[in-house]
């Protein structure tokens, strides 16, 4: 896509502050208490809220990125296991994997972001959770208005007939699962590359953003698409972009207001 010219005019951005009492960093802390006041007021007119997320809020609950720190994984890259060629070549090398993240991911808890969350949506009548995680961290903070746009790593599902099993509590015994209905070979029920997103999960998100007033992006880079356009697609029918990162990101530029800090100390003061 085109890169747009920032509304720089507009945008506000705040930087976690740091310890000392310079007078810079008196300001400092003084102007982010504003650019917070300014969130909150954003959220508590919005009346249809879109919230974005990506690896950013996982992070903070120590799902650990899976590129080249995995020791047992290290010479593997996601490249060469999330595929389907992958896992027609050997399936039980790529389930071993999957089954190796989700003992990892069932080890992590959701943070205060994942449940800040879960309460605006309870807070607003019209409301939707898109995420690009597929670690299931919203679910299990309650969020139930949620598309997972790259799937769900602890859905196991057949090649065949689609039939689904959820396995968030432990993974079945088979080390390839087999479907009880037909026998088909069974995967995890993610996105892997060179696959198109499910069409059902893209139209919500996109039917929602184009009418969202309001749009609370997180941890995300920005940069994997077609995810990344539910922003764009706010802003150009009108809605406001709020973006909480520990780093700029793509959608930076765009946001009206830019919160430099981690989501989890930041979300539960500008919600609710
Ligand atoms: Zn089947």
């Amino acid at each position: 896509m085109e890169r747009r010219k920032a509304p720089e005019d507009k945008r506000t951005s705040y930087k976690r502050k740091e310890k000392g009492s310079s007078s810079l960093q008196r300001v400092r802390i003084l102007f982010g208490m504003v650019v917070i006041e300014e969130a909150r007021r954003l959220i508590k007119k919005a009346e249809k809220v879109l919230v974005f997320t990506g690896a950013g809020i996982s992070k903070e609950s120590g799902v650990p990125v899976f590129r080249g720190k995995d020791g047992l994984w290290n010479k593997y890259s996601p490249e060469e296991l999330a595929t389907p060629h992958a896992f027609n070549r050997n399936p039980s090398l790529v389930w071993e994997w999957y089954r190796f993240r989700r003992d990892l991911i069932r080890r992590a808890k959701p943070n205060p972001a994942h449940y800040a969350i879960k309460k605006l949506e309870e807070i607003k009548n019209e409301f939707l959770l898109a995420t690009q995680n597929v670690d299931a961290l919203h679910i299990r903070a309650g969020s139930k208005k949620i598309v997972e746009l790259h799937g769900n790593i602890f859905i196991t599902r057949c090649m065949q007939c689609r039939y689904e099993i959820e396995e968030y509590e432990r993974d079945s015994e088979e080390k390839v699962p087999m479907c009880k209905k037909c026998r088909g070979l069974m995967r995890p029920g993610v996105v892997w590359f060179g696959e198109p997103l499910p069409a059902h999960a893209l139209r919500k998100s996109f039917e929602f953003a184009k009418k969202a007033d309001l749009v609370i992006v997180v941890g995300t880079s920005g940069v994997v698409y077609p995810a990344a356009y539910l922003p764009f697609l706010v802003k150009q029918h009108g809605g406001k972009i709020i973006e909480v990162n520990v780093e700029e990101s793509a959608i930076t530029p765009h946001a009206d207001i830019f919160i430099k800090s981690p989501a989890g100390e930041i979300l539960p003061r500008i919600v609710g």
